[in-house]
């Protein structure tokens, strides 16, 4: 077993949930020596690798590296798996594409993922402690939050399993049922937010040498004002492609011709690459998937039970930070019980306190981008702001950081990046006024002959 921390007391923590985030928390808490137990609805994704997740692949940024760091796993994740991705590749209607950076500074890029890979290499990372045991197919179906007592039923026998816990750790997901048991208790505020756009998901190949059908190190968007097409790149030189449209766009869809002059005429370079047949297949066998947004406060029961991930905050997935965020969350609690030496109350009180802000944050911000990545790229008003936040970057690197490079290149918290990007923008304003204050002074003093 490997074991680095030395905790004052061995600590029987219960995390709800073997997704990316539960099964990285288990990581970080058998490494602190406790007892762990995971418990997973699913059953072994190491097992089912066809199983699909909630998106195929994900793009990794520096949370989530920092993250996979501290458990010893990224450069397995990055350098052997990850496909950099080194900035936007816009298409035009017209099939010609151009390309906005991520980094012209220094070059940094976001890799782009499997999610069953990772969340089956954390799985696995976890075999390595003699203090983790998971259980597959167990679903969480009641909770006592305050006396720590669960159940569960095993989902292949129907057999209830009751289990008691110092600490229940709910990391089961957007549609949490620990978070369900919070929900009993006073002084918790929820919200959750559907946006009116699904998505859904439709693959180009691999071509005939098993290479890729476009240049490999992008995400490549199809920007189109309402809706928007983008794609990411797997190991086996495949795209994931994720079409988000209103629902009633999608509706509208409802016949082979239908959807072939829809994609004509708005994504006409992408009818050979996924190839006609498929891309009539794959549209009707799917249906377009929901985008929920979840806020809530405070993230714990006393010194009982945490939400952490998409449990705690599930965002819009349109700034690539849903899984980044929850892996911070990990990281972050790993430093409070650090800081705290083990005492629950203390470091949960805290997480509740300081996280949120921040959640909220992303959250706001993700939708944001989604209107920026679905048409606002496409303005030159959007290139002028961006070149101007490249060139002040680029003169003062320690002063002025760019928005998505606070967001994405960056462990700087959440709404810090939202303060910074405030006062970029009235700094932009008052420049520009200033300028145009002098240009105009100028041309009236000539046309006055003033000089
Ligand atoms: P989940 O991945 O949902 O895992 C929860 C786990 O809990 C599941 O395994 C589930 O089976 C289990 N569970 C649920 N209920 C129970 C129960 N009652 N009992 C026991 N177990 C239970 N994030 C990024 O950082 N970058 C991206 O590029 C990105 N792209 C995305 C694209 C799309 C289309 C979507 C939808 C999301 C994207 N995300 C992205 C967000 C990311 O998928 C989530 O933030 C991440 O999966 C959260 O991990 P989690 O472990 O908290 O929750």
């Amino acid at each position: 077993a490997v074991q680095n921390g030395s905790p004052r007391k061995r600590l029987d923590i219960v995390v709800v949930g073997g997704g990316l985030v539960g099964s990285l928390e288990a990581l970080y808490l058998a490494k602190r020596g406790h007892r762990v137990r995971l418990y997973e609805y699913r059953e072994d994704i190491r097992k089912s690798p066809q199983a699909r997740g909630r998106s195929i692949n994900l793009a990794l940024s520096i949370r989530g590296r920092k993250a996979l760091r501290d458990v010893g796993l990224e450069d397995h994740m990055v350098k052997k798996h990850g496909i950099p991705m080194t900035g936007r590749r816009i298409h035009r209607t017209d099939g010609s594409t151009y390309v906005i950076p991520y980094d012209s500074r220094t070059n940094q890029c976001i890799y782009s993922v499997g999610r069953n890979y990772l969340n089956s290499l954390l799985l696995q990372e976890s075999e390595r402690y003699e203090n983790v045991e998971r259980h597959f197919n167990h679903k969480l179906i009641e909770a006592n939050l305050r006396k720590g007592t669960l159940k569960f039923q095993k989902t292949d026998t129907n057999q209830d399993v009751d289990v008691n816990a110092d600490l229940i750790i709910g990391a089961d997901g957007a549609f949490s049922a620990v978070r369900k048991a919070m929900m009993k208790q006073p002084l918790f505020d929820y919200s959750q937010t559907y946006i009116e756009h699904g998505y859904l998901e439709l693959c180009i190949p691999a071509d005939e040498s098993g290479g890729f059908q476009m240049p490999a190190n992008y995400l490549h968007i199809w920007p189109r004002g309402e809706f928007m097409m983008i794609a990411l790149p797997n190991q086996d030189c495949s795209w994931t492609v994720t079409l988000f449209m209103p629902f009633t766009n999608f509706q509208n869809l409802d016949t082979e011709d239908k959807l072939i002059e829809f994609f004509e005429k708005y994504f006409p370079d992408s009818i050979p690459l996924i190839g006609k047949k498929k891309l009539i297949e794959d549209f009707f066998i799917g249906k377009p998937s929901p985008l929920v947004a979840v806020k809530c406060r405070p993230y714990h029961v006393a010194n009982k039970a945490l939400l952490i991930g998409d449990a705690a905050h599930a965002v819009v997935p349109f700034y690539g930070q849903g899984m980044n965020a929850g892996f911070e969350d990990c990281t972050l609690l790993d430093q409070l019980f650090q800081k705290h030496k083990d005492d629950l109350v203390s470091i949960l009180e805290e997480f509740s306190k300081t996280r949120w802000q921040d959640t909220f944050a992303i959250s706001d911000l993700a939708m944001y981008n989604y209107i920026e990545m679905r048409d606002l790229v496409t303005r030159p008003s959007y290139r002028v702001r961006k070149a101007m936040d490249d060139i002040v970057f680029w003169l003062l690197p320690n002063f002025w950081v760019p928005l998505y490079n606070s967001v994405t290149f960056s462990t700087m918290p959440y709404s810090q990046c939202v303060k910074n990007r405030q006062w970029q923008d009235k700094v932009l304003k008052i420049t520009l006024l200033f300028l145009g204050a002098v240009v105009l002074t100028g041309v009236w003093m000539r046309r006055n002959n003033v000089v």
